[in-house]
């Protein structure tokens, strides 16, 4: 930099250790602090989320900064939202002169993201962008998801067996209810993989980049979201049981279960993970009549 200023390096351990025994800080497991270390993992999460100078993004966990930072070299505005109050003070040091990011404190599981989205975004494009706590990463993507917030991808680190379930095949062993409630809403891939030596602390797992592309329209539109979520649960929440057997126990009568079976023309005895979205759609419309 021209006026000599060195920008501290994130991913410098000695620096990582240094900054927080300043502040007095601890990593907190429940929390899920594991800090990034490795510093071509950042850049990388940067690019996929298609942040802009034009567009904005919305990060999970800024930690002491080491994503944010990168963020705020590609896109318009950040705005971080950080549950542990311990941290900003961290990231007021840390984030020093980055003039386009602003750090909200607070849980985003309880933040109305809605209208903290109109409020710091306005009409800008938005992208979520997230190293993401591990012991609420379902939660929080089902959440985002869910409120249909305006946003055009979520790009996040999960734990990799996490990963594998989201962005799984319909069909296969690793999808779950989450593969077919996550597919309603976006398109999943998994882009890159990365190593548990990556953070700080290190976690006992590897850990997975993935992106979700936010659709526009869900891909077969059902008369009862609700409905179609509850089959899902049951069917997968009973997995080994046929169909016909999940749902009944989840309160549906067998005769309705029968009617609502043929008129979807989906065989009773079929297990939750032989069905596609679209069979689960026309089972729930059919059981919406
Ligand atoms: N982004 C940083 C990085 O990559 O090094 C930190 C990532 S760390 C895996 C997860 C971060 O999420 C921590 O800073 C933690 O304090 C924060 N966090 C945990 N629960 C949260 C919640 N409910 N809302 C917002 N932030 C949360």
């Amino acid at each position: 930099m021209s006026n000599g200023y060195q920008a501290p390096r994130l991913t410098d351990i000695g620096y990582i250790r240094d900054v927080l025994e300043r502040h007095g800080f601890h990593f907190s497991k429940k929390l899920g602090q594991n800090f990034l270390i490795n510093p071509s993992v950042c850049p990388r999460m940067a690019e996929a989320c298609g942040a802009t100078p034009e567009s904005g993004v919305l990060e999970i966990g800024p930690g002491i900064g080491v994503l944010t930072r990168e963020l705020a070299r590609c896109a318009g505005k950040v705005v971080a939202i950080e549950l542990d109050d311990r941290l900003p003070p961290v990231l007021a040091e840390t984030l020093a002169g980055q003039d386009n990011v602003e750090i909200v404190q607070g849980d985003c599981l309880k933040l109305d993201l809605a209208a903290l989205i109109a409020e710091k975004f306005g009409d800008r494009e938005v992208s979520v962008c997230a190293n993401l706590p591990y012991y609420i990463t379902s939660p929080i993507i089902m959440s985002l998801l869910e409120s249909r917030l305006p946003v055009t991808s979520i790009t996040v680190m999960v734990q990799k067996e996490a990963a594998q379930r989201l962005c799984a095949q319909v069909g296969t062993r690793e999808a779950g209810a989450v593969t077919l409630a996550v597919q309603y809403y976006a398109e999943a891939e998994t882009l890159f993989i990365v190593s548990r030596g990556s953070f700080l602390p290190a976690p006992n797992v590897d850990s997975a980049v993935i992106r979700l592309t936010v659709r526009r329209q869900p891909p077969c539109p059902v008369r009862d979201e609700k409905v179609l979520f509850r089959l899902i649960r049951a069917g997968f929440g009973q997995r080994r049981k046929t169909l016909l057997n999940s749902l009944g126990s989840a309160g549906y009568g067998k005769d309705m279960l029968a009617a609502a079976f043929a008129a979807a023309g989906v065989s009773p005895t079929a297990r939750a993970e032989q069905l596609t979205l679209s069979q689960f759609a026309a089972l729930a419309d059919a059981l919406t009549e």
